[in-house]
């Protein structure tokens, strides 16, 4: 392993330290966002309750959004990242509007 860190890429980390860096990557979006849901504004803490710290990917991994790019993920409470499931935050946007009854949708017919 190479004494200087800027030359480290993925490639030169092991599983284990892959898993570490996933941990750390998540509790460094936590606390860039200052463990406030992005959503609902809810305060997220480390329980195994709905207001538990997740992270969420605007535009979700199974749609091809980066996985670790911190541009693409939030902190997110479960409750919300539950809810939008596999939608991006753009078609999220949507489903809120009409929840707060801020837009209108006929039903289908
Ligand atoms: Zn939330």
């Amino acid at each position: 392993m190479p004494g200087n860190k800027a030359r480290v890429t993925l490639r030169h980390m092991n599983f284990q330290q892959r898993v570490e860096g996933a941990k750390r990557f998540r509790q460094y979006i936590l606390n860039r966002d200052r463990w406030i849901c992005y959503i609902c504004n809810a305060k997220l803490d480390a329980s195994g309750t709905d207001a538990r710290g997740t992270i969420d990917h605007l535009v979700p991994v199974s749609r091809g959004g980066a996985r670790y790019s911190s541009k693409n993920v939030r902190a997110c409470c479960r409750t919300c990242n539950v809810s939008k499931g596999c939608l991006t935050f753009d078609e999220y946007e949507i489903v809120l509007l009409y929840r707060q009854g801020l837009i209108e949708i006929k039903a289908a017919a």
